[in-house]
């Protein structure tokens, strides 16, 4: 183990995490769960919310915004099935979170942030931690991010009307996408196969995110 993971101070309410609030609830997948155990999460909040960076619950991260809910992050991780070959689109940066675990689990992530603050900050402390595989953009993802389409998955972590077209037309053939659709308060949480063109699409659970606002 590094002498950084021997110190960080997190390390036990953080482990705590992955076995009580995501492996209890069904998730079993060993690359997930451990890309969970090793990514900072207390790093990802603001200082004041850092003491309950490991509760079960989203938190506020500035531009009326907030961090996913951890066992919400790893439900669409684990359905996504990330190999260590994909390239994933993400929508919605945020504070980089859910980009820093994808990052451990694919070959490269390339995030949209539409919040040029939140996206600033996400970059540099993705490259702090020393995620090397990860690109952060500024702007309007629900239009996708035609320049290193297609994606062999796609992930979107603010809630849309509808599945926006110009994201599945990104995803490869056997891509897969998992998105909130609904509105404020009452949405569900959808998988999205890609196959031979058709798109297959399954209800994985109930959620609620923050709108997707395009334009
Ligand atoms: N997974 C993130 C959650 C961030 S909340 C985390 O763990 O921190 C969702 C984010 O989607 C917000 O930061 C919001 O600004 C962003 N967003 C909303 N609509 C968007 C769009 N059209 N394109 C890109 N980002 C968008």
């Amino acid at each position: 183990m590094p002498p950084e993971t021997l110190a960080d101070p997190f390390l036990s309410l953080r482990l705590k995490m992955v076995e009580s609030q995501i492996a209890a609830r069904g998730v079993k997948d060993l690359r997930v769960l451990n890309a969970l155990a090793e990514v900072p999460r207390h790093e990802f909040v603001p200082e004041v919310y850092r003491i309950q960076a490991y509760e079960d619950h989203p938190l506020p991260i500035g531009q009326e915004q907030t961090i996913s809910q951890p066992f919400i992050v790893a439900l669409m991780i684990a359905a996504l099935q990330i190999s260590s070959a994909d390239n994933v689109l993400e929508v919605g940066t945020g504070s980089g979170y859910q980009t820093a675990i994808l990052a451990k689990l694919a070959n490269h992530v390339y995030s949209v942030e539409r919040h040029g603050e939140l996206a600033n900050s996400a970059r540099l402390l993705l490259d702090r931690l020393g995620h090397r595989n990860v690109t952060v953009d500024t702007g309007d993802g629900s239009q996708g991010l035609l320049e290193h389409a297609p994606y062999d998955v796609v992930v979107v972590s603010a809630a849309a009307q509808q599945i926006p077209k110009a994201l599945v037309d990104e995803l490869k053939d056997g891509g897969r996408m998992v998105i909130p659709i609904g509105p404020a308060g009452v949405q569900q949480l959808q998988l999205i196969h890609k196959t031979r063109g058709r798109v297959n699409v399954q209800t994985l659970d109930n959620c609620r995110f923050v709108p997707l606002i395009s334009g």
